[in-house]
């Protein structure tokens, strides 16, 4: 037996490993399985290349958790190890960075980095060390050299001797420490494989050593579980799209994702230049507003999982998706403040988007039926990216459609040559609440305009974003209730009426500042109409939407009043009277109430007159 010291000079490194890894403990599964792996890949690798031959024997690592021994073992038929080779990488080189990484990262504070940086200084085996009081690697060459066995308490010091493995490969035993006594649980380890190791390409089997029960009499001894493969080693996303069915995607999102619905669709991403990436990506069907955000994008290396919804590598709106990314050039274990600053991983974020966007807009060309289907759940999640991301909205645009309250779907050119032809200013007329607003919608339809339907609250910036951002188009969206441009008439307003009327309301609405307008309406049955600023709707909105409706201005309103209708001209002329202050007070809540619904007092005042106005009818 000879004795030795992991050649480091630092000594105090276990502590702070185990300092940074507290939160993400579980990843030194991820490491020995992904050892295990390679040693397997490199075997193979030198079998094709004629350097070594190999037995029947398919790969596979199993995993094996022994309660009573107190020790879970990763076991590969792999390359295996020499004694030299020990000694040479799990002893040496596995810590050659480590004066490095001692000066470079003992004074970030940072804990969450710290299961990353671990890796990217190849101290991957040593996450061993989290969980253990003590580790034995026992290793066979593929060559001839003799099986040899390394043992070590602390990963600083170690004894190597002879092992009396006889098969091929590395077996590594965790004797796992009292702290973390939950890892010698089949259930946690199983969990723990899934979490990172379920699209490994090397079959991993997991099973426990069970004390073997005294059979009763006259029954069969019991037979120890068969090991149980944890892992698909053919992932779907690993397939030519061509290869793949529907039934195997909606099977695979059930599986992965964990939710019964089927996805709308789904794009899967093979490219080999200039990134190499693969990946699908699901668009889920959204219930409502508020489970939008429940998206998830795994990342994954090689097949072996990285991490969930990594920001820096997947555009943040992409978020509200659910899928699978595999991007094998990017290193396993890297910081989070690497991936941002790294130019490779914003081109493949730029990447992914483009083709988003450029699947979206096939749909929208090749299936214009389905996609207005499920247009509606998709919506939000378009128009997010919209607003976050000039080049997806560049890319996007021939695809975003419009449901209208008739409940058709029409792009914005759709709508202007419907609605607006020839006019200079394009303006789009939309509904916030098609029940609410349904008197103001009817005005429009009626003359055969199309109203849109923007319901949902990322509608006001998005609109907003789109008349910024476009804004040589000369597109405008506007309420229902934000002007009477198209309801009304040219004409020539007589301007001492307008005054007399406008004092007449003013005084009866208790409102000093509320605009008076007189004009002829197309319909002539309106007395009415109460429109407010469309700018400055929005803004008071949004404004109380982020929290500050403190600094909101007051919103613009007008009423407006249609010259042609008799009760206006009688206002307009008549003496003032008893009445006209009640009449003047109805007129301007019935055409509040045609916008909103009436706040609780002015409802109570408004029955009262109406009832009064009702019992004057019966009098007279
Ligand atoms: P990395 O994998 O990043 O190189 P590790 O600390 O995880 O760093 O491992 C150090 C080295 O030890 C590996 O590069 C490999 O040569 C060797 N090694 C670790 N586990 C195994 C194994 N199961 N079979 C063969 N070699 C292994």
């Amino acid at each position: 037996m000879s004795k030795g010291t992991v050649s480091i000079n630092a000594e105090n490194i276990m502590p702070v490993i185990k300092q940074w890894l507290y939160s993400d403990k579980d990843i030194f599964v991820r490491e020995m399985i992904s050892n295990a792996c390679d040693a397997i890949k490199k075997l193979r690798w030198l079998a094709s290349t004629g350097q070594a031959t190999l037995d029947d024997a398919p790969d596979r690592i199993d995993v094996v958790v022994d309660k009573e021994a107190g020790t879970l073992t990763f076991i590969d038929n792999g390359i295996g190890m020499t004694e030299d080779e020990v000694v040479k990488y799990i002893a040496q080189v596995a810590f050659s960075g480590a004066t490095d990484f001692i000066t470079k990262y003992t004074k970030e504070d940072d804990k969450g980095e710290g299961a990353s940086i671990i890796g990217h200084f190849g101290l991957g085996f040593y996450s061993a060390f989290m969980v253990s009081d003590k580790v034995v690697i026992d290793s066979k060459s593929y060559t001839d050299a003799p099986a040899v066995r390394w043992t070590s308490e602390d990963g600083m010091e170690y004894e190597i001797e002879p092992s009396d493995r006889t098969e091929r490969g590395t077996a590594i035993t965790l004797y796992i420490d009292e702290a973390d006594k939950d890892f010698l649980n089949k259930w946690t380890v199983r969990s723990t494989l899934q979490k990172y190791c379920a699209f490994m390409p090397v079959p991993i089997f997991l099973s426990e050593v069970e004390k073997p029960e005294e059979p009763k009499e006259g029954e069969e001894p019991k037979k120890p579980a068969k090991p149980e493969q944890i892992n698909d080693t053919e992932p779907l996303w690993m397939k030519r799209p061509a290869d793949c069915t529907d039934e195997e995607y909606k099977a695979f999102y059930h599986k992965v994702f964990n939710d019964f619905e089927d996805p709308l669709f789904w794009i899967h991403l093979n490219a080999e230049y200039p990134f190499n990436l693969k990946g699908i990506l699901f668009f889920p069907k959204i219930k409502n507003e508020f489970t939008a955000s429940e998206g998830v994008i795994k990342l994954y290396n090689n097949q072996v999982f990285v991490a969930d919804n990594i920001k820096e590598v997947i555009p943040e709106f992409l978020m509200l998706l659910k899928g699978v990314i595999d991007c094998p050039d990017l290193p396993l274990n890297v910081s989070r403040s690497f991936l941002q600053n790294d130019g490779y991983v914003k081109k493949m974020a730029a990447y992914i988007t483009r083709k988003v966007a450029d699947r979206l807009v096939s749909e929208f060309n090749t299936k214009r039926e389905d996609y207005q289907k499920y247009w509606d759940d998709i919506h939000m999640f378009v128009k997010y990216g919209c607003i976050r991301d000039q080049k997806f909205y560049d890319r996007v645009k021939p695809a975003l459609i419009y449901k209208t309250t008739a409940g058709e779907y029409v792009t914005l050119e759709e709508y202007i040559s419907r609605n607006c032809p020839d006019d200079e200013n394009k303006t789009v007329y939309y509904a916030s609440d098609d029940k609410r607003q349904a008197q103001m919608i009817k005005l429009y339809t009626d003359q055969d305009k199309d109203v849109v339907l923007l319901n949902t609250l990322i509608d006001d910036d998005f609109v907003s974003h789109l008349e910024f951002t476009d804004h040589d188009s000369k597109v405008s969206f506007k309420r229902v209730d934000a002007d009477t441009e198209s309801l009304t008439e040219n004409g020539e307003t007589d301007e001492t009426t307008r005054l007399k009327l406008e004092g007449l309301f003013r005084k009866a609405m208790g409102d000093d500042t509320v605009d008076v307008q007189l004009k002829p309406f197309k319909d002539e049955s309106m007395i009415s109409m109460i429109t407010v600023d469309e700018q400055s709707r929005r803004f008071t909105e949004m404004s109380s939407r982020w929290g500050r409706g403190g600094m909101s201005l007051p919103e613009k309103r007008t009423l407006v009043l249609n010259e042609k209708h008799p009760l206006v001209k009688w206002l307009g002329a008549a003496e003032e009277s008893d009445d006209t202050e009640a009449i003047c007070a109805q007129v301007a809540d019935l055409a509040e109430m045609a916008r909103q619904p009436l706040v609780a007092d002015r409802m109570v005042e408004f029955l009262r007159r109406s009832n009064a106005l009702l019992t004057q009818l019966v009098k007279n």
